[in-house]
């Protein structure tokens, strides 16, 4: 999680309003970041004041069901999207993609409810906890492709991009959407990142990326595969992988 949503969380941290995943990735950037470790002492201390110096009225159940079924009901946000044309700006993806005129349409999905985004990033986040990152760790892919090859009914690309900056890691066999995947793993500096990849008979559709918890994630179908990519780099960092990624799969 970065600053900025730890910044935007932590009042209704110190209220307790946060599910317990929330609450973990909140935990732990406070323990990193001392400016968040202050600002919630400074809301603990002012709730501990606001509990102890005002009296608290409770609503009757009866009186609070009353009230709840003279509400009408809320209707579910719509989404807001945006288009944004990606990736037009260089963000440093090595010289060879320099030249390619990539222009691609990236839906930007901010926070609508959506089970598999979740989902993504539960593995994402368990892979990192759970000390299970990789079954075979080695950046050769020719060791990675035909060890996930021959434990799936498919065969994902799993290329090394250590020249741009995003070196292969290892996979693993994860499972998403309920599907057995391949989980590819790279790295970008000290970040991780995870591109799940199983089968799929929908059409082909261009990557969009949607925003959870403070990661980002990518999604795309390609050539019978639908592809995730899920990390908590910079959105440029994670578009750019995904251009490598889409570029290598042909
Ligand atoms: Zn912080």
């Amino acid at each position: 999680m970065n600053h900025k949503t730890a910044m935007t969380l932590l009042p209704a941290g110190a209220d307790g309003q946060l599910g317990p995943f929330r609450r973990f990735l909140l935990d732990r950037h406070i323990a990193r970041c001392t400016s968040c470790r202050a600002e919630q002492e400074a809301l603990h201390a002012l709730s501990t004041v606001v509990r102890t110096s005002l009296p608290v009225h409770r609503a009757p159940p009866s009186l609070a069901a009353r009230i709840g079924a003279a509400l009408p009901r809320e209707a579910p946000p719509e989404p807001v999207r945006t288009r944004l044309l990606w990736p037009q700006l260089g963000f440093g993806v090595g010289g060879a993609l320099a030249g390619a005129a990539l222009t691609l349409a990236l839906m930007w999905t901010p926070a609508a409810p959506d089970r598999l985004a979740t989902e993504a990033v539960a593995n994402h986040v368990r892979s990192m906890l759970a000390d299970h990152l990789t079954d075979v760790t080695t950046s050769d892919q020719h060791t990675v492709k035909p060890w996930l090859s021959a434990r799936l009914d498919f065969s994902p690309v799993a290329k090394d991009f250590t020249a741009s900056g995003y070196p292969l890691v290892g996979g693993r066999l994860d499972y998403i959407d309920g599907h057995q995947a391949a989980a590819i793993v790279y790295r970008r500096d000290r970040h991780i990142i995870n591109l799940f990849v199983y089968p799929s008979n929908e059409a082909d559709a261009l990557p969009r990326m949607e925003q959870r918890d403070g990661f980002h994630i990518v999604r795309w179908r390609s050539g019978g595969l639908k592809y995730i990519a899920v990390s908590d780099v910079e959105a440029a960092q994670l578009q750019g992988f995904v251009t490598l990624v889409r570029q290598a799969a042909g």
